[in-house]
């Protein structure tokens, strides 16, 4: 493994674990999908909108357009004003002596406000919020632009995150190093990547 100039780090579930703010942020959310009474249990639905994005819930669960375009509408203008503590350990890999770079995927204005509230804005080259509401620009389009822009080479670029179907996929389809973050254990049976729980263990593939 070559040594890495940059680390591409995702922030949901990465920096910080969604669900110490899930219920409060989607609070609002949970309502209106309750008040609409197209599903009775709505458990798994918060699981899944605490870890993806909505549109993609709002598809696997069958909402309605009139409960999945009350629910963008509601999202668009959604904010979190209160202090968010990252992971403990994500002082370690703010620490590390590289380059880093946050790509995010989810509603401007939410991902905006989350940074600042975390208070990570300095620990950052670029901040990238891919938002799928205004563009069609994916997590892989920001990979490969990150790389262009800097004369980086794939090699020589770590890309870190909690979401094999996300960063993690976009990283492997452009030949960049992933570590997959499994500090709350979301995925299971993956022997075939490499995963870590600490933040300190990235010192090995950096
Ligand atoms: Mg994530």
């Amino acid at each position: 493994m070559a040594t890495k100039k940059a680390i591409i780090l995702d922030l949901d579930n990465t920096i910080y674990p969604a669900s110490s703010i899930g219920e409060e942020v989607f609070k609002n959310l949970f309502l209106l999908i309750e008040e609409s009474g197209e599903h009775e249990d709505i458990t798994m639905i918060k699981n899944a909108i605490m870890r993806k994005p909505f549109q993609k819930v709002a598809s696997d669960f069958n909402f309605s357009e009139t409960l999945t375009n009350k629910g963008m509408a509601l999202l668009e203008d959604l904010t979190y004003d209160k202090e968010i503590k990252p992971f403990e350990d994500y002082i370690k890999v703010k620490n590390m002596a590289v380059k880093k770079y946050l790509v995010t995927t989810g509603f401007t204005k939410l991902q905006q406000s989350k940074v600042k509230q975390l208070d990570i804005e300095e620990d950052f080259e670029e901040i990238h919020i891919v938002d799928p509401k205004i563009s069609t620009q994916t997590k892989k389009d920001i990979f490969k632009d990150i790389l262009i822009r800097n004369n980086y080479h794939s090699e020589e670029v770590l890309v870190v995150g909690d979401d094999l179907h996300s960063e993690i996929q976009a990283a492997i389809e452009l030949g960049i190093d992933t570590v997959l973050y499994n500090k709350i254990n979301l995925n299971h049976n993956r022997n075939d990547l490499t995963t870590i729980t600490d933040f300190g263990e990235l010192y090995r593939f950096i």
